[in-house]
């Protein structure tokens, strides 16, 4: 029997809310009661909820490419009050699109005899589809839902499933 472990992705006020530094758009509110049902259903089940929370430098090299976002200490690195984490939920800040990226993702995984990840989150085809292609390169077994992820560009979203799907191997459900 595998042992599942629920990871949400960068449901943070920059990315979620309307006023946001990357407001991901009007997709945001559906997927967001998507996934808090998910939670509610993985808290059921006793699955560990970890939280990927993209936490940035004022200074971050990602900001060449995007508009700052996701700096510590401002509100922009919360997540949303939707799905607020309970005390036993991990949290782990990432720089860089892939969780797994010299972060505390791995170990904590390891920790909690986890070996099959279910995905949800924002935005699919960044930080969802590297973050699968790692989990994937690690053996893990990974399921992504795909009603609970979006991103900006709705044809990067659908090729970045189908990546996930075809090339990575993920259950894309
Ligand atoms: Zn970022």
């Amino acid at each position: 029997m595998s042992k599942k472990a629920l990871i949400v992705i960068d449901m943070v006020r920059d990315f979620i809310e309307p006023d946001g530094k990357l407001y991901i758009g009007p997709t945001a509110e559906k997927v967001t009661q998507a996934i808090s049902r998910e939670i509610e259903k993985a808290r059921s089940c006793g699955w560990p909820v970890i939280y990927l929370c993209d936490t940035h430098s004022e200074d971050d090299r990602e900001f060449k490419m995007f508009p700052p976002h996701c700096v510590i200490g401002t509100s922009g690195v919360e997540i949303v009050d939707e799905l607020k984490p309970q005390p036993n939920d991990k949290i782990i800040p990432k720089r860089r699109y892939s969780g797994f990226f010299q972060t505390d993702l791995d170990l904590t995984l390891r920790e909690l005899d986890v070996d099959e990840v279910v995905l949800v989150g924002v935005c699919t085809n960044i930080c969802n589809l590297y973050t699968a292609a790692d989990a994937r390169m690690l053996n893990y077994e990974v399921t992504a839902l795909k009603d609970c992820m979006s991103s900006f560009d709705e044809g990067a979203h659908e090729f970045a499933l189908r990546e996930m799907e075809q090339t990575l191997g993920v259950n894309v459900v």
